[in-house]
């Protein structure tokens, strides 16, 4: 694994912007995800990084002087006429892993509290205030792909609909995905208007209605930023994926359960999923999660080994991450009375079966190229307990295939979840907001996070 720990990840290391030193931040120094962000300065919409309650924007630095030893005149990030990508957004992607290596070390030396006094006041210089609903998205991806590689996520959603079978022959041989819709991918705080969509018919043979979605759901994800992309007809192995990877961000693919289940079969979401799908604004790098590896899902025992190509020592000891993800829910009465949003799940990224590296391999196995700043989503991050459930579709449901003994049943049984105004939700009601948080946390080190991903529901037009 090319990401290593090193002196950017100290716990002891402080920064001189003293909102980076509250224990509670999500952006402490040894964090410094990357956000797009316009700092009103005549330098343009730029690539910054964030460090407590503010924003250094890069490409002001830089023409400050700064960065150079890392950052070359040609640079992407500094010169965005020469970004490979064509689009500002992007250029975080064309930096090489040793670039994006070195320019996390040069500005962890100047946000330290060692920094030297010149270097110090031109960050002073530049920096702006951190307000999350002013960022821009953080990457312009051309391509988004939507994966389902949570085992718990698919043998709860497969029962409700298949008890007997719910897994289907394929899931623990590929990554299962679809090729999702990149236009409608858009930054957090932008409000989702309910769709409109045509619902099964309610008898057999009878003629389909068209009208508000009823069953409307978030389906809480990890996004994985590509960096590097791949030449068509390259296929990138198990030992090369990480490299391809810039950072994570928080997702929510947006689900339109009544629309999804009568158009799903046979090839698969479609109008369900494409109307939005939500990130937060800050990639939080691979170089800065490097102490929040861990091993990748034990696979049970009889499940099979992945083919060579979808396999690595390096992948099975480290693949995966260890983020602690949590969905929370407000309702407009409860914004009304003032109420803090409410807890609903709790989960951990690293319980997927299949790892960020394998889903990269995967999806270029057949020459597919990727392209800088392509969003892949990890699909509904779930665990095996009631409350690690990743979106409402099995957050109320009343099955649970993981229990002792099983408890499988029919996907109308459902327990609707209490808020604290006493109102219920199976389902997503108009005025309600959905807000995703995710940190680290490991004994040593610094936690880190990944601030918040929101979206408000609106009536249908
Ligand atoms: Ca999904």
């Amino acid at each position: 694994m090319p990401y290593a720990i090193d002196e950017t990840h100290d716990p002891n290391l402080a920064s001189w912007v003293e909102s980076a030193n509250d224990p509670e931040t999500d952006f402490p120094i040894q964090n410094l995800p990357f956000v797009m962000c316009d700092p009103d300065n005549g330098d343009g919409p730029q690539i910054g990084v964030v460090i407590g309650d503010m924003v250094v924007p890069l490409r002001s630095l830089w023409k400050r002087g700064l960065l150079r030893s890392v950052l070359e005149a040609d640079c992407a990030l500094a010169a965005p006429a020469a970004c490979p990508c064509d689009t500002q957004p992007q250029c975080a992607c064309a930096l090489s892993c040793e670039q994006r290596r070195g320019l996390r070390s040069e500005l962890s030396r100047v946000l330290s509290t060692d920094a030297d006094v010149e270097q110090r006041k031109h960050v002073e210089e530049v920096m702006i205030e951190l307000h999350p609903e002013q960022l821009l998205l953080p990457m312009q991806a051309r391509d988004y792909t939507d994966f389902y590689a949570s085992v718990y996520h698919a043998t709860n959603v497969g029962s409700m609909f298949r008890p007997d079978n719910p897994l289907l022959p394929n899931y623990k041989w590929i990554p299962v995905g679809y090729h999702g819709r990149a236009s409608s991918v858009v930054r957090s705080g932008t409000p989702i208007t309910r769709p409109h969509g045509q619902q099964a018919p309610s008898e057999e043979g009878g003629t389909p209605v068209f009208g508000p979605c009823k069953l409307l759901d978030y389906e809480l994800e990890m996004g994985v930023v590509i960096g590097h992309g791949n030449a068509l007809g390259q296929p990138i192995s198990m030992a090369e994926a990480e490299d391809h990877v810039l950072g994570l961000c928080l997702l929510n693919d947006w689900s339109a359960r009544d629309i999804q289940k009568w158009e799903y079969q046979p090839l698969g979401p479609f109008l369900a999923k494409n109307f939005a799908t939500t990130v937060s604004p800050y990639i939080v790098t691979m170089e800065a999660l490097a102490p929040f590896r861990c091993a990748a899902m034990d696979r049970p025992a009889g499940d099979p080994k992945p083919l060579p190509h979808l396999d690595s020592p390096a992948n099975r000891e480290s693949g995966g991450f260890d983020i602690t993800l949590e969905v929370f829910l407000a309702s407009e009465e409860m914004r009304r009375r003032g109420l803090a949003p409410a807890r609903i799940s709790r989960g951990n990224f690293k319980d997927m079966y299949w790892t960020a590296a394998q889903m990269v391999a995967h999806h270029t196995s057949n020459g597919c190229n990727l392209q800088p700043g392509d969003l892949i989503g990890s699909g509904t991050v779930s665990g095996p307990r009631r409350e690690s459930r990743g979106c409402l579709l099995e957050l109320t449901w009343d099955g649970d295939p993981w229990a002792n003994p099983p408890v499988i049943k029919p996907g109308t049984a459902r327990t609707p979840i209490e808020l604290p105004t006493g109102e219920t939700r199976k389902f997503l009601e108009d005025g309600d907001e959905v807000i995703i948080r995710g940190y680290c946390q490991r004994e040593g080190f610094r936690r880190i996070g990944f601030g918040e991903c929101r979206g408000v529901i609106q009536a249908a037009r």
